[in-house]
């Protein structure tokens, strides 16, 4: 048990800070998920979340991790031994491949950096190719979270559309539903996949699955077994209010409540603000790492990420250690490398219920930690993001 006084700073860039208004809608009493209480809410719910996706299409509600979803995305529009087109853009990239490969289907990767988001181009020049149209699917990171680069989701379409390609586009919004820019249908993608523990500002519990009516039709010819995951039992069991099995009461109540907050703030506003956190951390960052030191890992600007910055660390200087030194002393979690970026890198979430203050405190925990855990830097780099926030709060723009 956390004993430290105050709050603890939980800047990994998910499961992310709750905000009491939304911890407080969950406290109820359990309902009865058939009652006439449960399809209030469920109503509710089902119809809300769509703006945040962006779509006038149903949206599937899981109780279940992101995971889940990315596998309900797979198994209700694809068949054994299908192509699917995937994109090396980091660690959770790599993870959905490797559950492709387990599922039976057959990802074909892009090789990736985890420096960068997708490249459209390389996507256009692989379906041009792909004349017999083999590949079913094309599946995307729209925010990588292992090394905060986020892909253009609207030029992987272009890309899609300039090589006349048939093939279902699935995106992953974990990480940036609710705090990066997003439209299902405008962006004209088949399949989102969503979670409730990072932009949405919710526990870890509920996942998404947000479809066109393309995705929808696919299910008729897919051959990949299906029951839990089976979008046409829910979307029965939805049009009248109710789940097919057991829904997470507690947690669509705290749903409801988000989706209030979100749209109290104003998706742009929401966009902006975390636009805004992310441009000032990287000033902090760029400020400490002067000539040489840490560094933002994504290394194209088009592709820096609103959600969370991945700092590099120096040559010879343990990300881990720094992110002990962090958490013993000031009491923050910052997020770890993953797989290959393992101690070579930490990150720093800044998304979902965040202000500026709350970010300022992030980053002083930062900078204290890089002079407590001897890592060379140059001190200055709080007042460098301030300078970015006072900058944005006098012309009353977010970023
Ligand atoms: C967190 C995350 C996942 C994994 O989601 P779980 O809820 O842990 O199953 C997948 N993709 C991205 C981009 C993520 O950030």
């Amino acid at each position: 048990m956390n004993t430290m006084p105050g709050r603890h700073f939980l800047q990994i860039p998910g499961p992310t800070n709750v905000p009491d208004r939304v911890l407080r809608a969950m406290d109820m009493p359990t309902i009865d998920h058939r009652g006439p209480e449960f399809q209030a809410l469920a109503e509710r719910v089902l119809s809300g979340i769509r703006g945040i996706f962006g779509t006038r299409n149903p949206v599937i509600i899981y109780p279940a991790s992101g995971t889940g979803a990315w596998e309900a995305a797979l198994v209700n529009t694809l068949s054994p031994g299908d192509k699917v087109l995937m994109y090396e853009t980091g660690h959770f990239a790599s993870l959905w491949k490797r559950l492709a490969t387990r599922l039976s289907l057959d990802p074909e990767f892009i090789e990736g950096d985890w420096r960068s988001g997708v490249d459209p181009a390389k996507i256009e020049e692989r379906l041009r190719a792909d004349t017999g149209h083999a590949i079913k699917a094309v599946c995307v990171v729209h925010n990588e979270t292992s090394t905060g680069c986020t892909t253009r989701v609207d030029e992987v379409r272009a890309a899609i559309d300039a090589a006349g390609h048939p093939a279902l586009f699935m995106v992953d919004t974990i990480s940036s539903l609710g705090s990066i820019d997003y439209r299902h249908d405008e962006w004209g993608v088949d399949v989102t996949v969503g979670g409730s523990q990072k932009g949405l500002m919710l526990p870890p519990g509920l996942s998404f699955n947000a479809l066109s009516d393309k995705a929808i039709a696919a299910q008729k010819d897919a051959g990949l077994p299906r029951s839990y995951w089976a979008w046409d039992e829910m979307l029965e069991a939805n049009s009248k209010g109710v789940f097919p099995s057991t829904p997470a009461t507690n947690l669509l109540y705290g749903l409801a409540e988000a989706i209030d907050l979100l749209n109290a703030e104003g998706l742009d506003n929401v966009f902006a603000r975390h636009q805004r956190h992310a441009a000032a951390t990287r000033a902090a960052v760029a400020h400490w790492g002067g000539n040489g030191g840490v560094e933002v890992l994504c290394e194209n600007p088009r592709h820096h990420s609103g959600a969370l910055t991945a700092v590099k660390m120096p040559e010879g200087h343990d990300a881990d250690a720094f992110r002990k030194v962090v958490l013993e002393n000031f009491n923050m979690s910052l997020g770890n490398g993953l797989s290959k970026l393992s101690g070579k890198v930490f990150r720093i979430g800044h998304l979902g219920d965040f202000n500026d203050l709350m970010l300022m405190g992030t980053l002083s925990g930062v900078e204290m930690g890089l002079e407590l855990a001897d890592v060379p830097h140059r001190k200055g780099g709080t007042e460098a993001a301030m300078d970015v926030l006072t900058k944005a709060a006098k012309t009353g723009k977010g970023a």
